[in-house]
């Protein structure tokens, strides 16, 4: 036997449960949720579109002093032309030059590189930054709703609630404990009467009689190995 106190604070979780799994259904609340994962995507996206950004500044920076340091040598050698004294020297210094602009040649081609990124980057920064607000103006549009629906049923919830700590205050703390463990771990209804002196009340499972009868005999319920619930002996 368990207590009808219990058994009637059970029926009013199952009616909260009934009350969640509705609100959970709800469409403002699914669009709530798909918004604001929306949303953190895109706040995630324009920081890493920040870090690239600073990481392009880094580059251009580095490839900028690499430019000047090629026109350094350049002038350098430009300034030698002018004091050479055979053909060798001169084919020498050629030479350098030769290399100098090469390596102009690819400076250049990673500046126009950063810069392409840096367009592309730009873009995509754009984007990311006016599709934000419109996110974050859904997530609230359907916040608003969902609240309006949550308040319809907060009342209820409060008397449910309210009824639940009244009957509470009977209940044998024991039996309670037992209740919340098992309910805690999701399962609904926990409490489930025995049905034809060997089957569980949830799950319809048979049980050998000797089983049953050796559990009952010293206690008034009885875990269902199969399910979980707890098995009572209706009276
Ligand atoms: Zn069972």
């Amino acid at each position: 036997m368990i207590q009808q106190e219990m058994l009637s604070y059970q029926q009013l979780d199952g009616e909260l449960n009934r009350i969640e799994r509705d609100l959970k259904k709800n469409d403002n609340f699914i669009k709530r949720r798909q918004y604001k994962a929306a949303s953190q995507e895109c706040e995630e996206n324009i920081s890493k579109l920040d870090a690239r950004a600073l990481d392009l500044r880094n580059q251009l920076a580095q490839a900028q002093q690499t430019l000047q340091d090629i026109t350094a040598v350049i002038d350098e050698h430009s300034g030698e032309i002018g004091s050479l004294e055979d053909e060798d020297e001169l084919n020498y210094m050629n030479k350098k030059l030769n290399e100098q602009l090469a390596e102009l040649n690819n400076v250049d081609k990673e500046i126009k590189r950063i810069i392409r990124e840096g367009e592309e980057l730009s873009k995509a920064f754009d984007e990311a930054s006016a599709k934000l607000p419109r996110l974050i103006a859904g997530y609230r549009k359907c916040d608003e709703e969902f609240n309006k629906v949550a308040a319809e049923v907060k009342p209820r919830v409060n008397e449910i609630r309210a009824r639940q700590t009244e009957l509470k205050k009977v209940i044998d703390e024991n039996i309670f404990n037992v209740y919340k463990k098992v309910a805690d771990g999701g399962l609904y209804p926990v409490f489930v009467p025995l049905e034809g002196g060997t089957r569980c009340g949830g799950c319809r499972m048979e049980m050998p009689k000797a089983v049953v009868d050796a559990q009952f005999a010293s206690k008034s319920y009885m875990k269902c190995e199969h399910c979980g619930r707890i098995i009572f002996k209706p009276e």
